[in-house]
């Protein structure tokens, strides 16, 4: 994993972007937005452990103004990795939305976390997997901070000079997400809705929510989306990324059709060559899970830690192979 010890300028009138990098497929790498403008601070996401906090923060106070702190954090989502951050800034609204505060109970937590990477069994394909994605990030010491402003549909936000309408554009990769539009910078901050380097894993879902949130910020027409994860698009990658999600949607259909079960037709949409070069081809099979799930219309909310198991065990058992992510 490499930390950056500086921020990329997004924007000259106060945006920077904080962008950890890693292995094709990694977990827990998300991007981080500062909007910095007139004496006052925000920041979208906050990384997942407290290394990458404290780096962030290194990287935050070689361009932040003497004296100014970042008193607004925006959560896109309620997914470790995008506000396990949340606790370095105390007394910092934390704003997101009322179904992302929902969610919040249903999430994976930091203690679950510790457990499976170092106290659960290795041999098994969860603590396998656990250690080998997950292993090189410290949980011990988190502490949950959930949001303490939510809204529902939108919510403007004024830093200094700066513009933000958060939107709410889930229920789509979680229950509750929202994207960060900042229309004087032609700038959308899309959180895990877009993820298009890799192969996404999209925990609510159905794939058709999450190709109408990502249209829906299409039509913000802004010139650079920052996705969760992963190098800032244009429009035209934004377009690549819905053709994905709309292509993984149809064939998982017609394998559901064809009356096959999720693991197999997974593993079969991967052998017939589904966008190879993406890393984290285990996402498929938690997607296709969720697609399945939806399909089979229960009204239930995907289990998370279900669907980690299944891509566990897909991985797993592919784990000498010499490719997969
Ligand atoms: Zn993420």
């Amino acid at each position: 994993m490499e930390l950056p010890a500086d921020l990329t300028v997004l924007s000259p009138d106060g945006l920077y972007l904080w962008a950890p990098s890693g292995a094709a497929g990694a977990w827990g790498l998300a991007n981080c937005l500062l909007v910095a403008s007139g004496g006052e601070a925000a920041l979208v996401d906050t990384p997942y452990d407290p290394r990458m906090t404290r780096a962030l923060i290194a990287a935050a106070d070689r361009v932040l103004p003497p004296g100014t702190e970042v008193t607004t954090v925006v959560n896109t989502h309620a997914n470790g990795d995008h506000c396990y951050g949340n606790s370095f800034f105390p007394g910092a609204e934390i704003v997101s939305t009322q179904a992302s505060l929902e969610r919040h109970c249903h999430e994976i937590t930091p203690q679950q976390m510790h457990h499976l990477v170092h106290v659960s069994d290795p041999d098994d394909p969860i603590g396998w997997y656990a250690r080998e994605r997950f292993g090189s990030y410290e949980y011990a010491d988190t502490r949950v901070v959930p949001p303490t402003l939510t809204f529902s549909g939108s919510y403007d936000l004024k830093v200094g000079g700066v513009e933000l309408r958060l939107i709410e554009v889930g229920p789509a990769h979680t229950a509750g997400d929202l994207v960060a539009h900042l229309p004087g910078q032609g700038v959308v901050m899309a959180g895990d809705i877009v993820f298009p380097e890799d192969h996404p894993v999209h925990w609510e879902g159905p794939l058709a929510e999450v190709a109408r949130a990502c249209e829906d910020v299409l039509a913000l027409d802004a010139d650079r989306i920052v996705p969760g994860h992963g190098g800032v698009i244009g429009p035209e990658g934004l377009r690549a990324h819905i053709a994905y999600l709309r292509e993984l949607e149809g064939l998982i259909h017609e394998r559901h059709a064809r009356g096959q079960g999720p693991y197999e037709a997974a593993d079969a949409i991967l052998a017939d060559g589904f966008h190879p070069h993406l890393g984290a081809p285990e996402r498929v099979v938690m997607v296709t899970f969720v697609e399945y799930h939806h399909l089979a219309a229960t009204g239930a909310a995907p289990d998370m830690a279900a669907l980690a198991s299944h891509a566990a065990r897909w991985a797993y058992d592919r784990r000498h192979a010499a490719t997969g992510g």
